[in-house]
């Protein structure tokens, strides 16, 4: 049982020829695959080794066994004995570049409120574009990089960030129409920024996302949007199905579909990722996606923090369906930069088992950013992107709704 709190994690980041031994601690990999994701938490579902060691050489595991640091000389060695390591959190949906604050929002909708009606009100998303739009670079790099911080002492190791508040609101463009034209425009550019990118470790694949909504995008909208960001190579998210059945799934299968009939099998680029949100998604979209290789994610903070339905685990398990977890931190409808506290709603309002939680917060969320080759499990060969918290069993995670007994976390 975790006894103690450690004030801040510490935060490794390990070296090119150095050498890191954990000894002894409860692994979870997450490196195995079985269907049959019905236990609470069978052990077997979390890849869990007991009283096991971790070797580090350069970053990358070299060994995942009982004893295989014991006859390991030189170099750093971290006791697990009372702890369990499992793979870094990946958060795939965070909005964090955004400047100013929507407190007065979280009041409105304490009084009862519904989102929609606050957005009637002059508040919501328009008051981060503005705030953000305001906001020097400088300004937007800096809080920025504070919150990536942050959330890397809270034991996430990649995310997904989201842009757009800084965009040119749709007045100004004339329309929405014109506005998604005008981001359909500038296409070649991001894909050539994501060319640019791909050279650089620590930055993840460019990729497109849209909020199909009522009163937000419509699904023509999304589908054309969507589509030429497909054929310039670059994967697509959906907001979806959030207040309303507007769509977003529906747009999602058919894209997805169009995905597979134009290039069969294997595409490494051009994908449909994930479908995000899924309040008012159906058993039947649930079971397609999943054929589709979408990944459906969930993100009990909004629900949380705006008075809305949780999506239920039980639902998802009937659909055979294996959903990502994700934070949605954003300044307005989820203002906490937690993805374990998500993790937590997710198994104490969600019904998700432990095993779901921990692979939706790991593995599922790196299949939803597309990064599931070298991030979401623990495998030998592979970057030591982990972390360690006190505890002795996998339920141990939940000890604390915010991972307060977080030890260590290796990038
Ligand atoms: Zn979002």
């Amino acid at each position: 049982m975790p006894t103690s709190i450690s004030a801040t994690p510490e935060v490794i980041s390990a070296q090119e020829h150095e050498r890191i031994v954990i000894r002894n601690a409860l692994v979870l990999t997450m490196d195995c695959d079985n269907p049959n994701e019905v236990e609470s938490t069978s052990q077997v579902l979390l890849g869990a080794q007991k009283e096991c060691d971790v070797v580090i050489e350069s970053g990358v595991i070299n060994a995942i066994s009982p004893n295989a640091g014991s006859n390991q000389s030189g170099g750093r060695v971290i006791q697990g004995r009372g702890c369990v390591v499992m793979p870094g959190l990946i958060d795939s949906h965070t909005h964090p570049i955004f400047s100013g604050s929507r407190a007065t929002e979280t009041v409105l909708k304490a009084q009862g409120l519904s989102y929609e009606e606050v957005a009637a009100r002059g508040g919501g998303i328009v008051v981060s574009m503005r705030a953000t739009r305001a906001a020097s670079v400088n300004e937007l790099k800096t809080s920025y990089l504070q919150r990536a911080k942050q959330a890397l002492a809270r034991g996430v190791v990649a995310w997904e960030a989201k842009t757009g508040y800084g965009f040119a609101a749709s007045p100004e463009m004339h329309g929405l129409d014109n506005y998604i034209q005008a981001l359909i425009d500038a296409l070649p550019q991001f894909a050539s920024l994501a060319q640019k990118y791909a050279q650089i470790k620590s930055v993840l694949p460019l990729a497109v996302d849209i909020f199909l909504e009522r009163n937000y995008f419509t699904r023509e909208q999304a589908d054309r949007w969507l589509s030429a960001a497909l054929q310039h190579g670059l994967d697509v998210h959906i907001h979806a199905d959030e207040f309303s059945r507007s769509g977003g799934c529906e747009a999602a299968i058919a894209l997805a579909q169009r995905v597979e009939q134009t290039q069969p099998r294997v595409r490494s680029k051009g994908r449909v990722l994930s479908v995000d949100h899924l309040q008012y998604a159906t058993d039947h979209d649930l079971v397609k996606l999943q054929s589709l290789g979408v990944v459906p994610v969930v993100l009990p903070l909004t629900s949380f923090f705006s008075n809305l339905a949780y999506v239920e685990g039980r639902k998802l398990r009937s659909a055979g369906v294996r959903a990502a977890i994700a934070s949605d931190f954003n300044p307005g409808t989820a203002p906490l930069n937690s993805l374990w506290f998500a993790a937590f709603l997710a198994l104490v309002k969600g019904g998700f088992a432990v095993s779901e939680v921990l692979n939706g917060v790991t593995r599922h969320a790196a299949s939803a950013m597309g990064i599931e080759a070298s991030y979401g499990v623990l495998q030998v060969g592979r970057p030591a992107r982990l972390m360690m918290f006190e505890g002795t069993c996998p339920e141990d995670f939940f000890a604390s709704p915010m991972g307060d007994h977080l030890k260590m976390v290796m990038v």
